[in-house]
């Protein structure tokens, strides 16, 4: 069994969802200690734990120390399996993740796999819905790996209650992408997501974001303001950067007395590295290109500078593939080239 600390680098869920989706597409079973042990309340929380449950499911496998609160797994996989899935996370934690830790599982399956996760589709600290669609989804596409993705209903903190839905092909090999640019420049589209509270909140999120945009002659497609059905109250503003075929999608949450236009600076801040940057892959892509880029044996991408998640993950992934990731900084703009190579 390969020995896991799961205290390590960035110590939070994610060195959990990778170990697991490579448990099974390499066929290494895994034992994992001290889950989750740089957060405040450790071991397995109800989103961690159905994942663990989602890739036992899918791969057949051996899962000791799968209750909630555990801080220990030991993870047999048999073979990755095709079907049709459906998984409940039970409260607000991010359907999106439990998603990403089984598709390497079932794009490496021999047939089409359906996938219905019900639980928060717009929580902090995980990708939002928008996200995986136009940011995660269209990377995927480009290494060859094709999936369709469906938004059922919003679903926000504390109790979820929202559900995606992915239709997932069989993908036997992945393309080494290299993303040193971005793509032909496409307006910006802002949108604020409001369930259960007043319209006005997304209207003046979009008014403050707007007008720091047009202080620095930045022009916008289009604003959106969406009502959403929804089990509770809830609040995003997303501003979406499509350029070429591939798109950044930046997300921040209202919270209770936090002022619009704190919002809509945090958006305008995010939006300007990555201008001024020029790069076309984004914090959070980065982190999460690295299991599929890894998969196909090599790439490279520019990004802003790695967070700590990358780099975790970097160091994990390459604990199963015979890869070796290198960070270098690409220019004095804040550019940084990710490269993922073969290790003889
Ligand atoms: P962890 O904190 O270890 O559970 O991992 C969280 C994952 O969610 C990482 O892959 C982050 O890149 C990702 N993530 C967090 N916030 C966002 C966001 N706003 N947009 C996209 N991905 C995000």
């Amino acid at each position: 069994m390969l020995r896991i600390d799961g205290t390590e680098g960035e110590g939070g869920g994610q060195v959990l969802r990778t170990a697991l989706a490579l448990s099974i597409v390499t066929s290494t079973p895994i034992h994992i200690e001290g889950i989750r042990g740089k957060r405040k309340k450790p071991g397995l929380q109800r989103q961690h734990l159905t994942c663990v449950q989602a890739a036992a499911t899918v791969s057949e496998a051996e899962a000791l120390g799968s209750s909630l609160g555990s801080l220990e797994l030991k993870f047999t996989p048999r073979k990755a399996r095709a079907g049709n899935y459906r998984f409940s996370i039970g409260s607000a934690g991010s359907a999106t993740l439990v998603l990403q830790t089984i598709l390497p599982a079932l794009f490496a399956a021999d047939a089409p796999s359906t996938v219905q996760v019900t639980g928060g589709t717009h929580n902090p600290m995980a990708p939002p819905f928008d996200f995986v669609q136009q940011a995660f989804a269209p990377a995927l596409l480009r290494m060859g790996a094709r999936m369709e993705l469906q938004l059922l209903r919003h679903g926000f903190m504390p109790s979820g209650g929202g559900s995606i839905a992915a239709k997932v092909e069989p993908c036997p090999r992945y393309q080494p992408i290299e993303l040193m640019a971005r793509g032909e420049a496409k307006p910006w589209r802002a949108r604020a997501i409001v369930s259960k509270l007043p319209d006005d909140l997304g209207a003046r999120q979009l008014d403050a974001l707007l007008d720091r945009f047009e202080r620095r002659r930045l022009k916008f497609d289009a604003t959106k303001l969406e009502r959403v059905e929804a089990d509770d109250a809830g609040n995003a503003l997303l501003l979406e950067l499509p350029h070429g075929d591939l798109c950044d999608v930046l997300c921040a949450f209202g919270e209770r007395g936090m002022r619009p236009e704190h919002l809509a600076d945090r958006i305008a801040t995010e939006a300007m590295i990555l201008a001024a940057a020029g790069v076309p892959v984004g914090p959070h892509l980065a982190d999460q290109l690295l299991l599929p880029m890894a998969l196909a044996g090599s790439g490279t991408f520019r990004t802003v500078e790695p967070t700590l998640h990358c780099t975790t993950n970097a160091r994990l992934i390459e604990r199963f593939l015979p890869v070796a990731f290198t960070f270098a900084k690409d220019d004095d703009k804040g550019a940084y080239r990710v490269t993922c190579s073969p290790r003889s």
